[in-house]
């Protein structure tokens, strides 16, 4: 189980989330079985969209991040519940490369910066809301703060990070989203940078202390409050009935070649792959029941 806290400071105008997300970080790496350098990438993405999916408040909403920067990773998508309960992937999980001069994992060259960031959020009303930003150096919580800057016009600072062990396992793993609030005085947004800049990196932060201690470094002088507190996991929504509706969505014709095969489908869920299996004569009964039915049902990529 990961945790997310929601707090706010500086006389309600700096609010700040934060994750530990170790236990998330390395369910993904377990089912997706990646490397190191898109651990930390798919790791950091799932922290940030972990909180943006929190703050949603609105029940059943989702939020789906998808960051395409010409790296060699290809896509990494991120899906959040509005609890903050997780789920994705990373196109290529395989990718190795060799660390930076600094020692540290090559995330920004692994997803690369020519491409975007792009941020639906599913209120369950009509239409999704979507923004999205140009990414800056592919290494996340930068492209986040722009995102917020671009899109949203916060003024804001995130931080994110993964520390991977020697033999692959997830040591640490988090981030925290600060905004601050219209009107904020600008002694408060000094005092605030000195401070994110003396905490440094998240990781060393949770290393040492843990969520809590991590807040009150960061807001330090602010007297910070907490607000809230969940618990998040990694979390896939897939079931069987979604499967069926997802094939349904594919076109008759297709439909009508896999029965033609006479073969069972194998379906696998991209987020934790599980495979659902499905015989010609359940096919059939999936076309019949979208023949049945007046209107197309839109097309779903995989599984969910
Ligand atoms: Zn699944």
């Amino acid at each position: 189980m990961g945790e997310l806290v929601r707090a706010i400071a500086g006389d309600g105008f700096i609010k700040m989330a934060a994750v530990e997300t170790a236990d998330v970080t390395e369910r993904a790496r377990q089912i997706h079985k990646t490397l190191p350098v898109v651990t930390a990438a798919l790791g950091r993405t799932l922290a940030a969209t972990s909180m943006l999916g929190n703050a949603l408040k609105a029940d059943g909403a989702s939020v789906t991040v998808r960051i395409n920067g010409g790296g060699p990773i290809g896509s990494i998508v991120a899906v959040s519940d509005d609890r903050g309960n997780v789920r994705g992937y990373a196109q290529n999980p395989h990718v190795d490369l060799p660390l930076r001069a600094d020692g540290k994992l090559d995330v920004g060259g692994a997803v690369g910066r020519n491409g975007m960031l792009s941020v639906i959020r599913d209120l369950r009303m009509k239409e999704p809301y979507v923004g999205g930003a140009a990414l800056v150096s592919g290494e996340i919580a930068e492209d986040f703060t722009a995102y917020f800057a671009e899109s949203e016009q916060t003024p804001s600072a995130c931080a994110l990070g993964v520390l991977v062990d020697r033999d692959q396992h997830v040591l640490a793993s988090g981030g925290y989203i600060i905004q601050l609030l219209p009107g904020a005085p600008d002694a408060l947004l000094d005092g605030l940078e000195r401070n994110i800049a003396e905490a440094g990196a998240v990781t060393g932060m949770l290393v040492q202390g843990n969520l809590d201690s991590m807040v009150a470094r960061v807001l330090d002088g602010f007297e910070p409050k907490i607000l809230e507190r969940d618990t998040v996991e990694y979390r896939c929504s897939c079931s069987r009935t979604r499967v069926a509706d997802a094939l349904a969505g594919i076109g008759k014709e297709e439909l009508e070649d896999m029965e033609r095969e006479g073969k069972p489908v194998e379906v696998t869920c991209q987020f934790c792959d599980t495979v659902y299996v499905f015989t010609p004569g359940e096919i059939r009964e999936i076309r019949d029941a979208r023949a049945g039915e007046a209107g197309e049902k839109p097309s779903a990529e995989g599984a969910e």
